[in-house]
């Protein structure tokens, strides 16, 4: 199987570059911010808890997100050749839980892509996209803490991948094409390498 982290700051194009990776890789995409948008949609109470959280730009707790990534990863869908996770894990709590989750399917993470884009960059493509997403957390304050928590706590969870050399870093400011054309060589070389494909 082929098992991908996307990560990025809100705004550094994971979710565009996720749904490529679908597209050409057959992979399921559990996207933690889309499933939390939908349980609100649906007016659950998973999704009453987690507005609170997301309107500031804080993380929501650790364990409503477990439990809801938990569902989707252990359910058994055959037709997948693995799985990519846009916005997870996001605290280094997140990341020793998919590994547990991972080994009950005798499954492992193969790559962790960090998409690196300049803050200054981060926060015009945010504001822009809140002229149009609707989302109440594309405005200017609570894209800052959304950054801020990026700092302080995801982005640190890059070195719990580098100590297991999974971990790649690529420039997130392209185009579209020529960070996809990367990503595709870093799947490609996995495969070549033969890194957790079985
Ligand atoms: P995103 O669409 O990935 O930017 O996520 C939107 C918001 O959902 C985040 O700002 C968090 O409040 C919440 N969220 C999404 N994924 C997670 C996660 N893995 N852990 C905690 N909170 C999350």
């Amino acid at each position: 199987m082929l098992n991908l982290i996307i990560c990025g700051a809100p705004g550094s194009g994971k979710g565009t570059q996720s749904e490529k990776i679908v597209e050409k890789y057959h992979l399921k995409h559990l996207s933690t911010g889309e499933l939390l948008r939908k349980e609100i949609a649906e007016n659950t109470e998973l999704g009453e808890k987690a507005e609170k959280y997301i309107a500031k730009g804080h993380l929501v707790p650790d364990d409503l997100i477990i439990d809801m990534i938990s569902k989707e990863i252990l359910c058994e869908e055959k037709r997948y050749k693995g799985i990519i996770l846009d916005g997870f894990p996001r605290t280094l709590r997140q990341a020793k839980a998919l590994d547990k989750m991972l080994q009950k399917k005798n499954e492992k993470i193969s790559a962790f892509i960090e998409l690196h884009v300049e803050e200054e960059e981060l926060i015009s493509r945010l504001l822009k996209r809140g002229k149009s997403s609707g989302r109440s957390d594309d405005n200017l304050d609570v894209i800052k803490n959304r950054l801020e928590v990026f700092q302080n706590q995801t982005l640190p969870i890059g070195n719990y991948y580098k100590k297991q050399d999974k971990y790649y870093k690529i420039h997130g400011v392209e185009t579209i094409e020529n960070v996809f054309k990367v990503i595709t060589e870093i799947v490609e070389n996995l495969e070549n390498n033969n890194i957790q494909t079985a």
